[in-house]
């Protein structure tokens, strides 16, 4: 039985006291859920605001990107060590906003998931397509490339401990989310691919989460779909109301 994992995505939003007051009162909403990994990833700016009122909580703390190198110079980066100094337990790699936007390649996203192992963070690598790549009938391709990429030179132990966000690019932000039929083609997908790397026992141990679009009226049809196993949740995890109902719904029995 794989754990849920629920994670919010705050992008380049909260300044540090809103950040403070979304964590508090989240904090608050998910005080009794214990039975799924709760992560808030706000910006580089606040993770370590975060990370004091969290410290002692049910929630751990996440980084939105770093970069592979441990030191140097490097303008801008920032790396694992710098995220583990500030709490940091995951770190979101390979989200399409930086591959869209800052160029990111699989190839750089697999150093990235490389680095961040190293240093015993949770990489969340997320992969997916774009709606022409969709319409094209491309999706399990560009899936494959994105998963055998980003897990490239990876052992099996390793593997394990990822956590994989199946993101379709036309979902996010849209209001549009992919139907729980589709994403579960894909993530079942996903799996498979997990397997013909690695093995069965590797494949159902991973963690993959849904995210594009996912709010507090959908995530139920979504999350009871066997191979989507938690949420990447970005507009959604900006509220308190919203992204609590989420991780309720998430935690199954306990809501
Ligand atoms: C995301 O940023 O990873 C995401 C899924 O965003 P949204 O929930 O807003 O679609």
């Amino acid at each position: 039985m794989r754990k849920p994992i629920v994670a919010g995505n705050w992008k380049m939003h909260k300044n540090i006291p809103e950040a403070i007051e979304l964590a508090n009162g989240i904090k608050r909403g998910v005080l009794d859920l214990h039975n799924l990994d709760i992560v808030l990833c706000p910006p580089f700016t606040a993770l370590s605001a975060v990370y004091d009122i969290i410290a002692d909580s049910n929630i751990q703390l996440g980084a939105q990107d770093v970069y592979w190198q441990e030191q140097g110079a490097f303008t801008g980066e920032i790396s694992v060590g710098m995220l583990k100094d500030v709490g940091c337990r995951f770190v979101i790699v390979g989200h399409s906003e930086r591959r869209q936007y800052f160029f990111e390649t699989n190839e750089t996203v697999n150093r990235k998931i490389k680095s961040v192992l190293r240093a015993n963070i949770i990489p969340i690598l997320c992969v997916g397509e774009t709606l022409p790549q969709r319409e094209e009938n491309k999706t399990l391709e560009i899936i494959k490339e994105q998963v055998f990429g980003g897990l490239k030179d990876i052992p099996a132990a390793e593997a394990e401990k990822i956590v994989i966000a199946y993101e379709p690019v036309w979902a996010i932000g849209t209001g549009r989310n992919a139907t729980p039929v589709q994403a579960e083609e894909v993530q079942k997908y996903i799996r498979n691919l997990l397997s013909e790397m690695y093995n069965t026992s590797i494949a159902e141990a991973v963690r993959i989460q849904y995210g594009g679009s996912v709010k507090a009226d959908n995530i139920e049809e979504l999350i009871n779909q066997p191979n989507i196993d938690g949420a990447l949740v970005g507009g959604a995890s900006l509220k308190e109301d919203s992204f609590t109902q989420i991780i309720k719904v998430c935690a199954k029995g306990e809501n």
